[in-house]
């Protein structure tokens, strides 16, 4: 493979200017790079296919990139309490934090979004709008550029050392270059959720049913989502007839849950969406895939965007290093694959068995019976999905032992 070439007028074009794509543009901006950011779509507007949560992680990354005030300017809410309620026990507690990060925010996604392309835009990134990427030119066997096809019918070509794939999980990057997949799994499950006005929520509620997961957090704009997980066929059924089957299945939960979000005023109809999961190489000669395109976890964690940062940054490490040996660019950009599965990969075969929303074990039992005994082990618990907590670390054979020893106790 030829090295990449210095001269092009880009050192990065970034396609999918969302969470995983306006970070990475914004970072590698901020260290000094040409960066060119390309949409299909009039961003900012709300992703209907999100329930948003940015967990402590997140809140920590936009707190370090100086984001973190803006999003609170929003009136977003942080949400610090986890209440899991389990049908015969709550558990409730605080997760560790991350830096100085010690809640969790779910901003709607033209909020988030939005403020994350300004920043990049602030940063010196040249972003395009209604600009769809059509395929990739490749040279001398790296890939080089862009074909754009604009809204109004232009089509232009654009050149980079680098190609970053960040539009989510049909990526046409990853298709372009034929990115090797692994460890794919189906869509396990499907949720339906809505927005109410005036609904109280004890900051986020989660209530474990058998195939069910339900939840409700604020969000901004003075509003609450709630929701409901379900397998895939249960989810079809749902889907089809919401207001009254979202009513009963509530009521099925808990009948003061039921009540609570019947009282509420619902703003928009019901929403409803799930993803198969799949992990991409993400890396090779003049392209990289970052955020869902590299790597979709099932959404029962709600870890997207907050892996996608957290990726971003890895990846913009490195392709800043890259450029500045070019002889060893590939190589060093390289090494973003090892490093987003190390922290990435637990996680996403933990959310791969959760997400199947099949009946608990009865190791399960016992763990969550013996969390009851425990409050800091609940509130590490809670740390794996704030991701303040490695999953490896809680789910070590010796801490699952140590903590049901201390209910035996
Ligand atoms: C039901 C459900 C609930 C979820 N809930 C949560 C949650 O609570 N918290 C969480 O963290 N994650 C959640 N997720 C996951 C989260 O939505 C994704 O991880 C996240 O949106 C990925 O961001 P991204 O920037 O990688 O891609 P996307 O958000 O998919 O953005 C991709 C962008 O690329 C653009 N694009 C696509 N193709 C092209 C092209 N050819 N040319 C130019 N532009 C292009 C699109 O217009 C889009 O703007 C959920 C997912 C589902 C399905």
């Amino acid at each position: 493979m030829s090295d990449p070439k210095p001269s092009r007028r880009y050192d990065a074009i970034v396609v999918g200017a969302r969470c995983a794509g306006s970070s990475t543009a914004m970072l590698l901006a901020r260290l000094g790079r040409r960066v060119l950011l390309l949409d299909r779509r009039d961003l900012p507007e709300d992703l209907k296919a999100s329930t948003h949560m940015v967990w402590h992680s997140g809140v920590d990354s936009l707190a370090r990139w100086g984001l973190l005030e803006r999003l609170q300017a929003t009136g977003c809410r942080p949400l610090r309490r986890f209440n899991l309620d389990l049908g015969e026990a709550v558990l409730t507690g605080l997760a560790p934090a991350a830096g100085e990060a010690d809640v969790a925010y779910a901003p709607r996604r033209y909020v988030l979004d939005g403020l994350l392309l300004d920043a990049a835009r602030e940063a010196g990134v040249e972003f395009r709008p209604n600009s769809a990427v059509a395929g990739l030119l490749v040279e001398d066997g790296r890939v080089a550029g862009v074909r754009i096809s604009a809204n109004d019918g232009t089509e232009t070509e654009e050149r980079a050392t680098i190609v970053v794939g960040a539009e989510g999980i049909n990526s046409l990057v990853a298709r372009s270059v034929g990115a090797e997949e692994y460890s794919a799994h189906p869509r396990n499950a499907g949720s339906v959720w809505a927005y109410f006005n005036d609904l109280p929520v004890d900051d986020m509620e989660f209530y474990s049913r058998p195939g069910r997961m339900g939840f409700l957090w604020y969000t901004n704009d003075n509003m609450t989502l709630a929701g409901i997980s379900f397998d895939n066929a249960t989810c079809a059924v749902v889907a089809r007839n919401p207001d009254a089957a979202m009513r009963d299945e509530l009521e099925a939960m808990d009948p003061s849950l039921a009540r609570r979000v019947l009282a509420a005023k619902r703003k928009g109809s019901w929403l409803t969406a799930g993803t198969r999961g799949v992990c991409r190489r993400p890396t090779g000669p003049g392209w990289s895939l970052v955020g869902d395109a590299g790597l979709t976890m099932d959404p029962i964690t709600a870890a997207g965007i907050t892996n996608a940062f957290r990726d971003a940054e890895l990846l913009c490490g490195l392709i800043h290093r890259g450029l500045d040996e070019p002889a060893r660019f590939d190589d060093i950009v390289a090494g973003f694959e090892d490093q987003r599965n190390a922290r990435s990969m637990p996680l996403y075969e933990f959310a791969r068995e959760m997400g199947k929303l099949e009946p608990p074990t009865q190791d399960i039992i016992d763990l969550f019976r013996a969390l009851s005994a425990s409050q800091a082990d609940t509130e590490d618990y809670f740390g794996v999905f704030a991701q303040t907590v490695p999953v490896t670390r809680f789910f070590d054979p010796d801490n699952l032992a140590r903590i049901r020893a201390l209910a035996i106790a």
